[in-house]
């Protein structure tokens, strides 16, 4: 069990192990069991299995909520949505995680749900839509321009009104925000990001104090079948031992970069919660402890330009995806389905624990290839 006064760096060392005793294991085995003997507390291998058990317990101490892996974080997602009666109104951010506003226009389009998407870093624009709202789906910082919405006035807004409050919390992690606390129902993760962290696993996390909700969602998992491996799971949670060190790297990282990017000549704009200059700097600081490993940035020059600053990196890896120990870049644009909202030339930088010489070094040589 976990000291409630632990921090997070030794709760992440100390949750999800085994029971102690002489001869006990101090890592929770890879339980890899379709069938169980009849009259135990699990039934079948679909709803219930011991390394996904140390890995929930783990992200529950980081989240304080009950909690549930799956097997993607769109898993995690699809099981939220799939709770939802016909008809139900879903307010959400429209420029967040490409793949959620996918599903969310394809369950309008097939009449399952009607959507409005707003700027949610827009607080008066989203309290004037929310009435009516069943579930309102919050992603901040956003993704890919890190605009940061007011969690706490909206989550409280939000469920004065009656909506159902959903967060996605993986750019932020719990080490910066925990939305449970500010009275969110559901924080989301994609495990698959800092929680991993290491780019070879994927999982999703659904966390919520409503013990009705989580029986609700434990359901949607048992009959949906999102389930994930044990082996992944015992992977995750491998990862999640060294999260909070990678983070703190990796933020690290990531606030140097943003104030060097800002002053070279090729770059029109750094998005970063935590430059000084940022337009939600000051919101930022008044309510998240960081402001997380990844930036964007744009170019005086176009596309082309910007795929060429990819293109040519030696030390970062020109990749979709985020959270990883290693740094990735990607003009977010080449995907059909990212917003429209999103610049052309906006270069998405998930900043790694490599070296800070090492990583300027690179992006120099790179723009200056452009
Ligand atoms: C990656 C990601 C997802 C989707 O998670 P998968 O594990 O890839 O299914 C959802 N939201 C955010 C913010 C993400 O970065």
């Amino acid at each position: 069990m976990t000291h409630p006064d632990q921090h997070p760096e030794t709760i992440a060392i100390t949750v999800g192990r085994p029971p102690v005793g002489s001869g006990a294991p101090l890592n929770p085995p890879i339980a890899l069991n379709a069938t169980f003997h009849a009259g135990g507390s699990v039934g079948y291998g679909r709803y219930g299995n011991e390394t996904w058990e140390a890995l929930e317990s783990a992200i529950a101490a980081f989240e304080s909520g009950d909690t549930l892996v799956f097997s993607s974080g769109m898993a995690a997602i699809s099981a939220v949505f799939s709770l939802l009666p016909i008809g139900s109104v879903v307010t959400a951010s429209h420029q967040g995680y490409s793949g959620v506003m996918t599903l969310l226009n394809s369950l309008q389009t097939n009449g399952r749900i009607e959507v409005r998407f707003v700027d949610v870093a827009n607080t008066e624009e989203v309290l004037e839509v929310l009435p009516g709202t069943a579930l309102f789906w919050l992603e901040s910082p956003t993704n890919p321009s890190l605009d940061v919405a007011d969690l706490p006035t909206l989550i409280s807004a939000a469920k004065n009104m009656g909506c159902g409050v959903a967060v996605d919390n993986t750019f932020a992690t719990p080490l910066i925000q925990q939305p449970l606390l500010m009275g969110a129902d559901i924080v989301m993760h994609s495990v698959t990001k800092y929680f991993s962290g290491h780019s070879d696993v994927l999982m999703g996390s659904l966390s919520t104090n409503d013990s009705a909700l989580f029986t609700r969602l434990e359901d949607a998992r048992k009959i949906g079948g999102a389930i994930p491996g044990p082996f992944e799971a015992w992977l995750a949670l491998r990862g999640l031992r060294t999260f909070p060190l990678r983070f703190e790297r990796a933020q690290a990282n990531a606030m140097e970069l943003a104030k060097r990017l800002s002053t070279h000549p090729k770059v029109a704009k750094v998005h970063y919660p935590g430059l000084a200059t940022d337009t939600h700097h000051g919101r930022a600081k008044s309510f998240m402890k960081g402001f997380g490993a990844v930036l964007s940035f744009t170019l005086h020059s176009g596309l082309a330009q910007a795929d060429k600053v990819c293109e040519s990196s030696t030390l970062i890896t020109y990749a979709t995806s985020l959270g990883g120990i290693e740094s990735l870049w990607e003009r977010r644009r080449r995907w059909p389905n990212e917003s429209f909202s999103v610049p052309e030339s906006l270069i998405r930088l998930s900043v790694g624990c490599e070296n800070i010489e090492d990583l300027w070094s690179d992006i120099e040589q790179a723009l200056r290839n452009a």
